[in-house]
């Protein structure tokens, strides 16, 4: 029997009342299966009626009574026999018989019963439905049996369920947050990417606002780099095939990248000769035709400026960074907004490094990723160590080598205090990494970048540094984008941050609202103020009643609205309406309010970011 967590086992059962109750309204019903999620259930239904919102309700009224008679989940072991003639005896015969000859012979066969309802299942469950104190049926969604396009769409009910009525409505809450949060609707609402079906699909377009908030963090990026020694280059697009066949990106990695490039010379000849499709993927394969591969990674054209030059051990560690868009081949089924996209830029680097110099440039690493992180207020993460397998021997590299790049990277992580989980045979079989999640405002993890140590590649490309005893060495390598890639950052921030931005990320900092026409001009000259202290800054000179334009730039998100009427405009001041206090302040001089925006872009301050719900 599989054992469930007690959650788990509130969750399952639900799914148990929910299929008991849809049979009770509609006994025509064939199930398929129904299991606990990581955030709830949910369960296939085959049936003629549509479950629509309405009925879904008097679903929901009738698990309530199922949980109300307090019915005893009791387990039923049987014989395969006496489980196909359970399953014809309830009349489900179309997915559960196929569902038992899954389960291997000599394995155990359990039902469970619950009132009248029986079904196929390893368990566990709860002891009684009245153990199921909250639930609530969410959504419905197509679904294929066994998640296969040519088998029959059934109807999938999404549900979830908790041990009390709070963490159920906080859940809810938290759903309602992460909606409103969608970087997908913000980034539309604000104007920051826009997704073109005529570009492709999963390729960002930045518009002029998203493409500011990527300029800021890059550049804060790149002051954090600098400080720590690194080296900014630029690489093309495009590379030859051979290049990644060196590095054993292609062909191995094929399916996730676009097709490569052919030289137009090449692809007429082999057409003349009447050459077939797979015999040319075959020819690409073995390097009989050459041709270019748009950048998967960024790695081997770092690796080739290494190699560009003699390097001694003097010269390490030698550290490659680059905003380097690369491109995969996503199914389209798994593209989403900014966060799953075939065309994104890397926060990478490369370092090039000699063996004792790993622990120092890990911590570097990690340093950084921490200083960014509390700048933005991300206070809440975690990293995970993935280490290797000690009974495999599938890695590349000395033991040896391992072991010490393991005890540096623990001893990297621990300096820093951060919370951390190691990960036995998590690793590649090139090196150890270390992974970053966050957790946002509302609790969600998100998976970010990571921290890669590499034994693999400074051999396929024959990397060497000349040592203190004049003889070669090979460097080690490590590649990492502690936030992954710029798209999937700011998707993550949007949601973050709701849209409202800290002010020094803001597209648009400071909103100008002249209470009437005639103080246009006026509200020109301040605006005039703040572009030369680099405020982001505009006039909002249509005509609207200033109730009408405070409400536009709350929409905006603007962190702060400058109100000027004539009394203003007389006196040379301005009253400051800010995000994070809707008070109107009117002590401020046009200078004063400018020095005060321009001290809070510069420390980066945090607008109050706790969301309604925690
Ligand atoms: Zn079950
Ligand atoms: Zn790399």
């Amino acid at each position: 029997m599989k054992e469930m967590s007690p959650l788990e086992e509130i969750r399952h059962s639900a799914a148990h009342v929910l299929a008991a109750a849809v049979l009770r309204l509609y006994p025509k019903t064939q199930l398929d299966i129904g299991p606990p999620t990581e955030s709830g259930f949910y369960y296939d239904f085959d049936s003629e009626i549509p479950f629509t919102p309405e009925v879904l309700l008097e679903i929901e009224e009738e698990m309530a009574k199922v949980i109300k008679e307090n019915q005893r989940f009791e387990r039923l072991e049987v014989s395969r026999d006496e489980a196909i003639s359970m399953i014809s005896e309830m009349n489900q015969t179309t997915y559960k018989i196929g569902r038992l000859e899954d389960i291997p012979h000599g394995e155990t066969i359990s039902f469970y019963r619950n009132g009248e309802f029986l079904d196929l299942c390893a368990g566990s469950h709860v002891s009684y439905t009245k153990k199921i104190k909250a639930f609530k049926l969410l959504h419905v969604a197509g679904s294929y049996h066994r998640g296969d396009s040519s088998q029959k769409q059934l109807q999938r009910i999404y549900g979830t369920a908790f041990p009390t009525k709070e963490e159920l409505a906080q859940h809810l809450a938290r759903m309602e947050e992460a909606k409103k949060r969608d970087h997908r609707v913000v980034g539309k609402d604000l104007g920051l990417f826009h997704i073109d079906e005529q570009v492709g699909q999963g390729l960002v377009l930045w518009k002029p606002n998203g493409a500011i908030i990527r300029q800021e963090l890059e550049g804060f990026i790149t002051e954090q780099l600098n400080q720590q020694g690194y080296s900014q280059v630029y690489t093309p697009h495009i590379g030859k095939l051979d290049l990644y066949r060196t590095s054993g990106h292609f062909p191995y990695y094929q399916d996730s990248q676009y097709p490569p490039i052919i030289h137009r010379e090449c692809l007429e000849k082999l057409a003349q000769e009447g050459c077939t499709c797979s015999e040319l993927s075959n020819q690409l394969e073995k390097g009989e035709i050459d041709g270019y591969l748009l950048k998967p990674m960024n790695c081997p054209m770092h690796i080739r400026i290494f190699k560009s030059e003699q390097r001694s051990y003097r010269d390490l560690p030698v550290r490659l960074a680059e905003f380097g868009t690369v491109y995969r081949w996503e199914q389209s089924g798994e593209l989403n907004g900014m966060t799953r996209v075939r065309g994104f830029t890397q926060d990478d680097a490369h370092l090039f490094i000699r063996e004792d110099q790993l622990q120092d440039e890990i911590q570097g690493c990690l340093s950084l990723v921490k200083m960014v992180f509390s700048t933005l207020g991300m206070n809440e993460y975690r990293v995970r160590v993935s280490l290797r397998d000690p009974e495999s021997d599938k890695y590349v590299g000395a033991p040896e080598a391992w072991d010490k790049a393991e005890e540096a990277l623990r001893k990297a992580v621990h300096s820093l205090g951060v919370e951390y989980e190691e990960e036995l045979g998590e690793a590649a079989f090139y090196g150890p990494k270390i992974d970053f999640v966050v957790q946002d405002v509302i609790g969600r993890e998100w998976q970010l970048g990571t921290v890669q140590v590499d034994y693999n590649l400074p051999e396929r490309f024959d990397l060497t540094y000349v040592g203190s005893d004049n003889q070669d060495h090979r460097p080690v390598m490590i590649h990492r984008a502690p936030f992954g890639s710029m798209e999937r950052f700011c998707g993550v921030l949007i949601e973050h941050f709701g849209g409202n931005f800290p002010t020094w990320l803001a597209p648009e900092q400071v909103r100008l609202l002249p209470m009437n026409d005639d103080l246009i001009p006026f509200a020109e000259d301040c605006l005039q103020k703040m572009r030369e202290k680099g405020v982001r800054a505009s006039v909002d000179g249509q005509s609207a009643k200033l109730g009408a334009k405070i409400r536009r730039a709350e929409t905006d998100k603007i962190p702060h609205m400058m109100i000027i009427g004539k009394r203003e405009a007389e006196e040379d001041k301005v009253s400051i309406r800010s995000r994070s206090n809707p008070e109107l302040d009117g002590s401020h001089t046009i200078d004063s309010a400018v020095l005060a925006i321009t001290q809070e872009i510069s420390t980066k301050s945090l607008p109050k970011l706790r969301a309604s719900v925690s």
